[in-house]
């Protein structure tokens, strides 16, 4: 159910509201729009007696929400969400006609080669950094992620390059850990149904970046979304990172259609990660210039200084000259769309 607010209700009658529903014991989320506030109420098994709260002082409507994703649908929210990420070197935005660059190696594999890869994603223009202390391999003989240690190193990179750190948290333990170091938190494709990260990472105080699942249909990705959202944690940065198909040319099939079909459906920021979209280096630059074309908010590109000696997705790594290049490539296309690189 929604709740939709006046344009001229105030402060405390939208707290009023607020307490009368979680009075029946459902859970309310006040979502402030450009004209008015909406309140999703989620917890509801059927139907809620409206009534009572149609009538309160400030209430213009209540509406029946009907999608099985509340909070994440443009039914609560006309306008665009803009996901806003505190670095060192400054605010860097998602969404809103703000386009984010994320780069780094797909692992931080140690001190060295964490600060070679941020000293030149910094010096591309960048301000966020990407890399995994807790890697979820399909062998279990694979590098694994330093863990913790990797998180030290990674704090070290924002403390010397000013950069804000977005690194993927595997499960809950790893999550309070992540949580605690990085300024994103990012649920990879593997976890996208791991319904009890998601809930625990709607508790989180940092945003969370979701990335779809190889195998996730949009309705299904919205509600991983949902499920964070439920929990009280409304800074949610969608991710295509590409899909299992018959195709057999790249690692996955990039599905940039999403991007326009997230965008009718949802307020949510969408980004595109070119690089295990299609898995393979040469892939990566006309697939970043696509996505920013076709309207993401932001890309996340595995860069690395060595990417013959990484330990892993080295493949599909970009080289340092190539994330200059892309960078300056989509700045320009985001120019003729009115939107910003930032
Ligand atoms: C990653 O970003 O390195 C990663 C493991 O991605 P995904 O979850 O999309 O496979
Ligand atoms: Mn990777």
């Amino acid at each position: 159910m929604l709740i939709v607010m006046q344009a001229h209700a105030t402060e405390e009658q939208i707290r009023q509201v607020c307490a009368r529903v979680e009075s029946f014991g459902l859970k309310a989320h006040p979502i402030p729009g450009s004209i008015r506030t909406a309140i999703g109420v989620t917890g509801n098994k059927g139907a809620v007696e409206l009534g009572v709260i149609e009538q309160m002082p400030g209430v213009a409507e209540c509406i029946a929400v009907s999608k099985p994703y509340k909070l994440v649908s443009r039914d609560i929210k006309e306008g665009e969400t803009v996901v806003r990420i505190a670095t060192p070197l400054g605010e860097v935005a998602f969404g809103g006609g703000n386009v984010a660059i994320v780069g780094g190696p797909c692992a931080v594999e140690g001190p060295e080669q964490a600060r070679a890869v941020a000293a030149l994603v910094k010096g591309c223009g960048a301000r966020l950094f990407r890399g995994g202390a807790y890697k979820p391999r399909t062998s279990p003989y694979s590098f694994q992620g330093l863990g913790e240690p990797g998180l030290k190193i990674l704090a070290e990179v924002r403390a010397e390059f000013g950069l804000g750190i977005v690194t993927e948290a595997v499960d809950n333990e790893s999550l309070e850990l992540v949580e605690r170091y990085a300024d994103v938190i990012q649920i990879g494709a593997r976890s996208m149904q791991n319904f009890s990260l998601l809930k625990h990472a709607g508790k989180a105080r940092k945003p969370v970046l979701l990335k779809r699942g190889m195998s996730a249909t949009l309705d299904e990705f919205l509600m991983a979304a949902e499920y964070v959202m439920a929990e009280g944690n409304y800074n949610v940065i969608l991710c295509e990172r590409g899909v299992r198909t018959f195709s057999d040319f790249t690692r996955n099939t990039l599905d940039l259609a999403v991007i326009p079909a997230v965008k009718s459906r949802s307020h949510l920021p969408i980004i595109v990660d070119p690089s295990h979209g299609t898995g393979k280096r040469h892939k990566v630059l006309p697939l970043s210039r696509a996505a920013i074309a076709v309207g993401a908010d932001g890309l996340l590109v595995e860069v690395h200084n060595r990417p013959e000696h990484a330990l892993s997705d080295g493949m599909q790594s970009i080289l340092p000259d190539e994330f200059t290049q892309l960078i300056a490539e989509a700045r320009q296309i985001a120019a003729v769309l009115h939107r910003t690189i930032n």
